[in-house]
Order: structure tokens, then sequence, then C-alpha cells
């Protein structure tokens, strides 16, 4: 049994329905992954789209059929149905983690219950179901919900990227929880218009104590960043620190929350601060560093 049908079975038996969704494949003569389905390369959804004609009114949780479908699909991503067991808080990467981070007098930015890792960068947090449809929280950019007759990706299934979205906080370690109430607010039709103000300090720090040091150093290197240095700044500080996230010293969200803060802090403005942060973590994702064998930060790691 291939891990894929593995997981589709274990999804199924906690009641998620689930289908089969086209993935990614090399191409002949890239470098790059295509998708599966006839229009390859040049295919605007690519891994995204379900390969059953119905989609997710589809998704079963029927052992059978799911085996029928691996069978003839091995390598189909997972789609999930949600809005039956469970619906998604859908955060387009660092983006839209600083959205949320709006909030944070009344939401905190680390919600709990199980979290995804997307493969293109971003996160999925799974609640219990809010009996509410698709739909982009009201006042917030680059963050979206899936709820009833909705569908998510869901590990381990690969992105076009190469990625392939992991369980950061998986089903097992933590239970489903309500949305919280200040964000089910943004939900319905008509929410209340508050203005919220900007929560200016940072957030509770985890991780090693070497990798906080780090952390510390490089955002008081970005917080004493002339003018014309900020958004340099950002990014070679931000590129450092998300090598240790990659190392599993530091944690992903948290230390993106931190940078947010701190680049809006000295006049960055948000879109400037997504852009550069989810730059530099692209890059620092990839070249992960872990804690020396001698602890201290070195020369190189000063700011
Ligand atoms: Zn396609």
């Amino acid at each position: 049994m291939t891990r894929l049908l593995e997981a589709a079975l274990g999804y199924a038996t906690r009641g998620i329905p689930v289908y089969p969704v086209h993935w990614p494949r090399p191409a002949q003569g890239r470098a790059s992954l295509a998708c599966s389905c006839p229009r390859g390369p040049d295919c605007d959804r690519p891994a995204k789209h379900p390969l059953v004609r119905h989609g997710v009114k589809e998704a079963t949780t029927d052992p059978d059929r799911l085996r029928r479908w691996w069978q003839r699909w091995p390598q189909a991503n997972l789609g999930l149905a949600t809005g039956v067991i469970f619906d998604a808080l859908d955060i387009d990467g660092p983006a839209g983690l600083a959205a949320l981070q709006q909030l944070a007098d009344t939401v905190s930015p680390r919600l709990s219950g199980p979290l995804v890792a997307t493969g293109g960068g971003g996160w999925h947090h799974w609640f219990t179901p809010t009996g509410l449809g698709n739909r982009p929280p009201h006042a917030l950019t680059h963050v979206d919900w899936r709820g009833k007759g909705g569908c998510v990706l869901a590990p381990p299934s690969r992105h076009i990227s190469g990625g392939s979205y992991r369980w950061l906080v998986g089903l097992d370690q933590a239970p489903l929880v309500e949305v919280p109430a200040a964000l089910r607010r943004l939900l319905d039709p008509d929410p209340p218009t508050t203005a919220r103000p900007a929560r200016t300090a940072g957030p509770d720090l985890a991780g090693h104590p070497y990798g906080r040091r780090v952390l510390a150093a490089e955002l008081a290197a970005l917080g004493r960043a002339t003018p014309g240095q900020r958004n340099h700044t950002l990014n070679r500080t931000a590129f450092k620190v998300y090598r240790y996230v990659a190392g599993g010293v530091l944690d992903d969200q948290d230390v993106t929350l931190a940078f947010t803060s701190t680049a809006r802090s000295i006049g960055l403005s948000a879109a400037e601060t997504a852009r550069t942060l989810t730059s530099a973590r692209t890059a620092g994702l990839a070249n992960p560093r872990t804690v020396p064998a001698t602890p201290g930060p070195t020369t190189e790691d000063r700011p």
C-alpha cells in the first residue's frame, strides 16, 4: 500500500471524505514539475484540481472506492472535503500571517489545534466545522476559510513547487477546537466593523535558546537599520534566521510574526514586508543550519 493510499484510508477512518487530485510530476525537458493532467506545464491549477469529474462532491469515506482510486492513480494527491469533520483556515504564507496579526489584540496569532504546513509555503489551521461555506474573512487579505462544500489538500500531498504538505501539529497531537470567536465574527455575513489597532509587542517565542539568541540579535539589527537599508536588512536578517527554522531550531510562525512586527515598527509597509519575508523565507528554508557544536554565536552570526 502506498503512503498516499494509507493516508487516504486514515482520513476516511476519521470520517473525513477524500477524493483524488492531480499531482506534480517531472516534465520532459524541464527542470520544474508539471501537472499530471494533459495540460501539463500549461495547467493553471497544477496539482490542485480533481481527477474525478465532480471533484469534492465525489469525496468518500468508502475504503473500497479509495483503494480503487489509488490503484488507478497511485501518485494522486489527497483532496479532503471540509465542512464535515473540520473547517480550515487557509493562511497564504507570511502575508496571511501578517494579516492575522492585525487581530492580535483579540485573537492570538498562535492558534491551537491541528496545523498543516502547505507545500506552497502557507498554513492550514483545522477547526471544528462552523456550518459556514467558503469565504474570505472580512478585512483579512491572504487568508481564506474552507467550510461547507469546500476542500483542502492534505498531507502527504505534494505541491507543484516540489514541497510537500506536512503536519506541524497532527490530529493525534491536538484536538480540533472551535475557531476563536473574534475570527468567527469575521466570517459572518455582516460583521461588526470595529477598528483593531495592530499589536506592536512581539509574540512569546519558542525554540532552542541558541536560536532565540540569533533571532533576538537579528531583530535588533533590523531595528537599527537606517532608512535606505531597511528592506535589504530585513532580507538579510530574515534569511539568516529562516535557515535555523529549516534546521528545526526555531518555529516558522514565531519567526515570521517577530520579523513582521519589527519590520512594520521601523516603517516598512505591509506589502513590502510580506514580499521580502516570502523571498527570504524561501531562500532560508532551502539552506538549513543547526546549532553549532560550540555554543555561542560565531562572528558570522553577529549582526
Ligand atoms: Zn492540471
